[in-house]
């Protein structure tokens, strides 16, 4: 990301200085458009950071948040909320699970499958139960998820670590069975079906299969952070569907809300009953406001053909970007599934966010090498090939470039 500039004053200097921010402010958008302070236009290419997933001032989604904005925003866990139960069944019938957690945010939906985790330990008689956890992987910011993450830059300055992690590779089984058998403290595995911020790694087809019968034969929780991944992304609504397998547990928070915070753990037979009254809890999980925000925005998705769409525009730039970049040797890998995209360049490209930006195209680059494209699911055939317009350029002078 780009270094703050020491010499010019920071238009937020009251803002803790936690990103490295663009020189843009983005004041309005519709569809998948946003303008900023001083009129200039972008294509949203990112979405938020696959958040807005109906893209911005949806004409069906406006009206659904104003009406429950003017009804009740927030009423407290101390009370029913049957919006709660509206998601929580529609949530279940999409996964073919049985219960869900509502909370803000993913590092909390992930706090709390690792709660959930370590209590289904203890409830089995292990004292010190460990979670298997993946090189690379995110999973969030707090003191735990930040351990269970796989990047020593989210660590560094914030040791002791939790612990009760064993790390390993990724979309590898037998490194799996090497901790089953050395390792009786193991109680779950916990990773994104496809990694994000590690750089858009999918889990293969088969590996997950695998997990999935390791979990059932150990007795262990298949945990899946979907937080970036889930919500339709992919083209269908998790991204472990396409492997045929369903978890034990699953994170969901970005997409859900199209904009409005959420998350949400999902939890099928083996981890549905692991807590009582008393043994988690938030004050804002759950409000009417977000429940709200997560019915419309799957209700949405099916009304206006998201998951289709997001597998078809998808399939589109994927396609695009094997035949522009086909004989590039700066580009190494084109990575995803649906409208989760990575291109991995062989050299690091965070200067592509302003130059980007400057072309009109909003995108993000994630472990330093990788491009990263999440646009909102809504993106229509000429949008995705107006990115394939403006970035392929950028990428080949970039790549052209001898300083880059
Ligand atoms: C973004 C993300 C998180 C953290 O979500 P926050 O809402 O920022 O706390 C966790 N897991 C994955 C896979 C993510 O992409």
């Amino acid at each position: 990301m780009n270094a703050p500039d020491p010499v010019v004053a920071s238009p937020m200097p009251h803002v803790m200085n936690t990103y490295g921010r663009l020189p843009v402010a983005l004041s309005h958008g519709q569809g998948c458009w946003v303008w900023d302070t001083r009129g200039r236009r972008y294509l949203d290419g990112l979405a938020g950071i696959a958040v807005s997933t109906l893209g911005h001032n949806h004409p069906k989604l406006v009206p659904a948040l104003q009406d429950q904005v003017s009804k009740i925003i927030h009423s407290s866990n101390y009370y029913e909320v049957p919006l709660q139960e509206t998601l929580a069944a529609r949530l279940c019938e999409l996964s073919g699970l049985d219960s869900v957690f509502f909370c803000s945010t993913g590092l909390e939906a992930n706090e709390a499958a690792l709660k959930l985790a370590r209590k289904f330990g203890h409830d089995r008689g292990i004292e010190r139960p460990e979670v298997i956890v993946y090189e690379r992987a995110f999973h969030g910011r707090s003191i735990a998820t930040l351990s269970a993450t796989g990047n020593p830059k989210v660590q560094a300055g914030f040791g002791p670590l939790v612990e009760g992690f064993v790390r390993v590779p990724m979309n590898d089984l037998a490194a799996i069975e090497a901790v089953a058998k050395s390792n009786p403290h193991v109680v779950a595995i916990f990773l994104e079906t496809i990694q994000g911020e590690g750089g858009i790694n999918p889990s293969r087809a088969d590996y997950l299969q695998g997990l999935r019968a390791i979990c059932d034969r150990q007795n262990w929780l298949l945990m899946l952070d979907e937080v970036q991944c889930g919500i339709g992304r992919t083209g269908k609504w998790f991204a472990h569907q396409w492997a045929g397998i369903r978890p034990d547990v699953m994170p969901l928070a970005k997409g859900l809300g199209s904009g409005v915070p959420i998350g949400a753990v999902v939890t099928g037979p083996r981890a549905a009953r692991i807590f009582g009254p008393g043994n988690h809890g938030t004050t804002f999980g759950g409000n009417p406001l977000a429940m709200r925000a997560g019915v419309e925005t799957l209700k949405i998705m099916v009304e206006d053909g998201l998951l289709e769409n997001a597998a078809a525009r998808g399939a589109q730039l994927r396609q695009a970007f094997e035949t522009q970049f086909a004989g590039l040797a700066g580009v190494k890998e084109i990575r995803g599934a649906g409208l989760m995209i990575g291109i991995e360049l062989d050299r690091p490209c965070g200067a592509l966010l302003q130059r980007a930006a400057d072309a009109g195209l909003m995108i993000s680059v994630t472990a330093d090498s990788v491009i990263r494209l999440l646009p909102p699911l809504i993106l229509t055939a000429a949008e995705a090939d107006e990115i394939v317009r403006i970035l392929v350029p950028l990428v080949k002078a970039f790549l052209a470039d001898p300083k880059a």
